[in-house]
Order: C-alpha cells, then sequence, then structure tokens
C-alpha cells in the first residue's frame, strides 16, 4: 500500500462522496477520512479539518486535475446536490415549483375526546411555469398509519373499559 495524500477537504460528507464518486469512475482508489465523526457531530468538522479527501501518492496528480476540474464547473456538482432535494415538475421538468402542506386530520372519536390530533402531512405542488397542479404521496409510510390506527384502538379500548367500569359502580350504587 503506497503512502495515502490529502488532496483537498470538505466540509460536508455529501459533497466530499460526490466527488469521491466521480474519482473513482477514474479507477482512482480514494479515501476519506473524519467521515464518521463529522456525519455524528456535524458541528466539528471545521475542527478536524473537514472530511479529508485522500489518494495514493501515484494518483495525486490526477486526483488533483480532475478536482480542479470539477471546481471549474465541469461537472456541475453544486446542480446534482440541488437536484436531490429539488422538485421538478412532471410536466414541463422545471423546478420553479411552488410547495404547498395540507394538513388533514382524522376524526378518531377518542382521539377527538382526548383532543389528540393526527395531522398527517401532505404535500402539493404547483408548477410557476406551466401551472401544472400535483400531489406527492402521503408524506407518512403505512407503517406509521398502521400504528396510529393500533395507538388508536387501544385507546378506544382503554376509553370504552374505563366507562363500563364507572358505569357499573355507578349502576352498583343506585341499586343499593
Ligand atoms: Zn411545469
Amino acid at each position: 500500500m503506497s503512502k495515502l495524500v490529502t488532496i483537498t477537504s470538505f466540509t460536508d460528507s455529501l459533497e466530499a462522496n460526490i466527488v469521491k464518486g466521480r474519482l473513482e469512475v477514474e479507477s482512482i482508489p480514494v479515501f476519506l477520512s473524519n467521515e464518521y465523526y463529522i456525519n455524528v457531530y456535524w458541528g466539528i468538522s471545521n475542527a478536524l479539518g473537514g472530511v479529508q479527501l485522500k489518494v495514493p501518492i501515484e494518483y495525486e496528480k490526477q486526483a488533483k486535475m480532475l478536482i480542479k476540474e470539477i471546481e471549474e464547473g465541469e461537472y456541475d456538482i453544486s446542480s446534482q446536490l440541488e437536484a436531490k432535494d429539488k422538485i421538478s415538475c412532471p410536466q414541463c421538468d422545471s423546478i420553479d415549483v411552488k410547495k404547498n402542506h395540507l394538513f388533514w386530520k382524522i376524526p378518531f372519536i377518542a382521539l377527538h375526546f382526548l383532543s389528540i390530533l393526527l395531522p398527517f402531512t401532505h404535500h402539493s405542488y404547483r408548477c410557476k411555469q406551466c401551472q401544472k397542479q400535483w400531489k406527492e404521496d402521503a408524506a407518512y409510510s403505512n407503517n406509521t398509519i398502521i400504528f396510529y390506527i393500533l395507538l388508536a384502538t387501544a385507546m378506544l379500548i382503554g376509553f370504552v373499559a374505563f366507562m363500563i367500569i364507572i358505569l357499573g359502580s355507578l349502576a352498583e350504587m343506585l341499586t343499593r
């Protein structure tokens, strides 16, 4: 194993991994250091000198050249990073999209009784370019919904049992 040299560093590991992937496409072995610590404690990134990207010394020149190209916008990494959390219009591909948050509640009687509301978030979008509107799949997974239904059922059973006990003891008092 030849000596590793630090080529560059990144404050966040997502960007470091994109550059790593790009270098690996060119068959350059890449090692990232501090990545784990920075994922866990993002605040210490600067203190550790960021996520350091290292390559074996014989790849140093090639790696530096590629990173220079990347920095000069040859591979447009920033747009890849943005695309990760940007929604685009299914009709015209524009990313000039407005997001609306819709909240709706499932009126379980037992939950209403206990003033617990279930806000299921649901997003809808409108394209500012072509005015197309569409909806995203439910923000909660099926498992989460099943969990809430079971919780609601358990609370309802608990409430019914409580009422039976109360009514039972009332009835007992009245029949004495
Ligand atoms: Zn559109």
